[in-house]
């Protein structure tokens, strides 16, 4: 279900220093996600739309300095009603009518639709995945377009000269770090020079609906996951950072953002 509000504020500023993203400010078109992610605590049947936000974001920007802001950091704003609102459309025609740099991160092949307006300007474009394989994906991001079209989608950007980078949202134990050194591969060949990366959090009522899900698909990799994650959100004792690092290095992507 879809509810169009209107929202008080549009902008928010990153207060601490934000390596994983690279900007200054963020915009969300959306509030919670119709993508619905697994691993997601933006997936919600009821998605938020912020029809004002274009008008709020020209009145906010006169205050803004000229710094990167970020787009989609919380809700992916190519989600599936962007095809029909183009909210993000109209904020990102602001943002570069007025100059500022921009860092989208995205799930969706959607954003080939604003090719014509990102191309030859000074606009990153990341794009996340976290398996190769389509079943996989279905499962666990079952309306975001196949990884193989994500990786089409990166190539064409990169060949219209965005510059392009590949974010591994979530690094999932024991299921898909076996696709990290292809997804590197992959993406680097389709044109990405930039990696960022983070491991999967299972908090609140996420962390029962992605294991009881699991369980159903492998029951020894949900075994796994819940033994990991007894005591934390996050996967206590799991680290892979020296393996994505030399994989990084093999394959000449760049780990961060800048
Ligand atoms: S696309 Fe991103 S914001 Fe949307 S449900 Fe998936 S992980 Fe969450």
């Amino acid at each position: 279900m879809y509810r169009w509000i209107s929202c008080n504020r549009l902008i928010n500023e990153v207060t601490k220093e934000d390596k994983i993203f690279g900007g200054k400010y963020l915009i969300d078109p959306y509030q919670k996600c119709d993508i619905s992610c697994l691993y997601c605590d933006a997936a919600e049947d009821t998605i938020y739309i912020k029809y004002n936000a274009p008008d709020l974001l020209r009145k906010e920007i006169k205050s803004l300095k000229k710094a990167t802001v970020i787009i989609g950091s919380s809700t992916d704003a190519y989600q599936m009603i962007e095809k029909e609102s183009k909210i993000t459309r109209e904020i990102l025609s602001i943002l570069l009518e007025e100059g500022f740099p921009i860092h989208i991160l995205t799930k969706s092949n959607l954003v080939e639709r604003d090719i014509d307006l990102l191309k030859e300007r000074d606009v990153r474009v990341t794009f996340s995945l976290s398996t190769l394989d389509s079943n996989l994906s279905k499962l666990l991001e079952p309306n975001a377009p196949l990884p193989s079209q994500r990786l089409e989608a990166l190539k064409r950007l990169s060949k219209e000269g965005i510059r392009t980078g590949v974010a591994i949202f979530p690094v999932i134990p024991f299921l898909t770090e076996m696709d990290i050194e292809d997804m590197i591969k992959l993406s680097r060949e389709a044109g990405a020079s930039h990696l960022i990366y983070e491991y999967l959090e299972l908090k609140g009522d996420v962390k029962e609906r992605f294991l009881h899900i699991m369980g159903k698909y492998s029951p020894e990799i949900a075994n796994k996951l819940r033994e990991l994650y007894s005591e934390s959100y996050k996967p206590k004792g799991y680290n892979i950072d020296d393996r994505i690092k030399a994989l990084c290095k093999a394959y000449g992507m760049r780990i961060g953002y800048e």
